[in-house]
């Protein structure tokens, strides 16, 4: 059936493609603007939440309460989930046109940048993405990696990506059993022989992208000694000037520097903080073996120049954590250099900048991979205030009411509702009360998809 919404009763049926943080601020935001809204959040895995679940380090519980406040959005009459549901193979971008008002993504940025040196390819090189996905427990991961034969693991960048995987390696497997780790990584963790982890920064500390409290707790390991050049502090002018007026990078410095004064306490494992250097190659004939660093010195705009100084390091794994980056959507204006979708205040704009009407973005995929959760509150407000102040436009559009439930029952769709998801979500809780955790997470699809309809 089509019919015309305009201005009057008939909800205004936005879909939003993407069950993150972004995903659910952006439903909050329309939920709170519109009155007569009707919000489809749709996800191509079962589970909602997205980074929330599968990127938050799993000992760092309390960032995870978040979803609380999500539960609450999706209490809400006018909201829907619909979850294994994929956009562009289950709903093509011509069905969401035709049956909603507006829609908006929020799918974030799923994959990574590489280094384009030679050995990435070798064995015992991943990306950091990959490795947190394996860990916590992303079905598309689930057996991903087998075995960890390492003793020392090279973490390229120097953001809070980089410092949660160095944390998760650095930590003993008692430690990490009572978290929400994927069990096949707690398998795996438990008979890690990994001793040195090195996080390698190109340029100095005063560049670092970590925030402090993270920065403060690699210092409080129980079994991991932090190593740290005090050389590799001495900060030129240009990084002082630039710390001028900046708080929280002195803080930044400070415990560095105590970190560096430090001794050692004869740790079984080490975590050593390396600046000014940059992975050159990946040595190694199917596996890593070793790598090759360039010692670097920075340029009056703070940028990393080689110095011509060489150093190898023995390394057996590498993981690189050098950022994430946006996928392109079937049909979906992109701007590949970018990584992000084109837009105007939360408005997609095609190649040449022009609004495409009814599309919108939010979240990493709007501006790209930067901040903290929270952050994507504000980014996805700025979304729907450029929505809502598109409404007059958008409900002269016909859609067609007829439910987008009898496109998935045709092709033989499973959707899960958010009760569905709730009865998961409440066999994974229950199932870590037994052993003391916060929950033991499914982590096969089929096996979700079974647990959502009948437990
Ligand atoms: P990020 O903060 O952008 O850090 C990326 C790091 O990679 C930087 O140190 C960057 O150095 C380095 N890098 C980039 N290209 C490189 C290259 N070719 N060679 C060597 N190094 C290179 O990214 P992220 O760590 O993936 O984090 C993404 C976002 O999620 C951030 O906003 C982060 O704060 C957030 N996050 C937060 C938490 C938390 O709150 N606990 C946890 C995880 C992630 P340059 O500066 O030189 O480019």
């Amino acid at each position: 059936m089509v019919e015309l919404c305009g201005m009057s009763d008939l909800p205004i049926r936005i879909a939003i493609i993407g069950a993150g943080p972004s995903g659910f601020y952006t439903a909050e935001g329309l939920l709170k603007e519109i009155p007569n809204v009707s919000i489809d959040l749709i996800d191509r895995l079962p589970t909602p939440y997205g980074l929330v679940r599968y990127g938050v380090a799993p000992d760092h519980q309390k960032i995870k309460s978040v979803t609380k406040m999500y539960e609450k959005t999706a209490s809400d009459s006018r909201f829907r989930f619909l979850g294994n549901v994929t956009f562009g193979k289950d709903l093509s971008y011509g069905d969401i046109k035709k049956h909603y008002h507006a829609v908006v993504y929020t799918v974030g940025a799923s994959a990574d940048r590489n280094l384009g040196i030679s050995g990435e390819d070798l064995e015992g090189s991943m990306s950091a993405t990959e490795f947190v996905a394996w860990y916590n427990g992303h079905p598309d991961y689930a057996n991903h990696i087998q075995t960890i034969t390492a003793e020392q693991v090279a973490v390229v960048g120097m953001g809070n990506v980089a410092i949660d995987v160095t944390r998760i390696l650095a930590k003993s497997v008692d430690e990490l059993k009572t978290t929400d780790m994927a069990d096949h990584a707690l398998e795996v963790l438990k008979d890690s022989p990994v001793t040195d982890v090195y996080m390698l920064g190109r340029r100095g500390p005063a560049q670092a992208k970590f925030t402090t409290k993270e920065l403060r707790e690699l210092g409080e390991l129980p079994i991991a000694d932090i190593i740290v050049n005090p050389k590799e502090l001495e900060l030129d002018e240009a990084s002082l000037d630039s710390i001028d007026g900046d708080p929280a990078m002195k803080k930044n410095i400070e415990i560095l520097q105590e970190f560096a004064h430090k001794k050692p306490e004869g740790k079984p494992r080490r975590v050593h903080l390396r600046f000014l250097v940059s992975p050159l190659e990946i040595l190694g004939q199917q596996t890593v073996e070793a790598l090759k660093l360039e010692h670097n010195r920075l340029d009056e705009n703070l940028s990393a120049l080689g110095t011509g100084q060489f150093e190898t390091l023995p390394m057996q794994m590498v993981l690189r954590s050098v950022g994430y980056k946006g996928v392109a959507l079937p049909d979906v204006s992109f701007d590949n250099r970018k990584g992000i979708i084109p837009n105007i205040q939360g408005r997609v704009t095609d190649s040449q900048g022009q609004v495409i009407p009814g599309e919108y973005v939010a979240g990493w995929i709007k501006r790209g991979p930067s901040g903290v959760i929270g952050t994507n509150k504000a980014d996805a407000m700025e979304t729907v205030q450029s929505l809502k102040n598109d409404l007059e436009p958008l409900t002269q559009q016909s859609v067609n009411t007829d439910s987008i439930d009898q496109i998935l029952n045709a092709t033989g769709i499973q959707s899960i509702g958010f009760k569905e998801w709730l009865r998961l979500d409440a066999y994974e809780v229950q199932q870590g009360t037994t052993q003391g955790r916060p929950r033991v997470k499914v982590t096969s699809v089929e096996k979700m998809l079974e647990l959502c309809k009948n437990h």
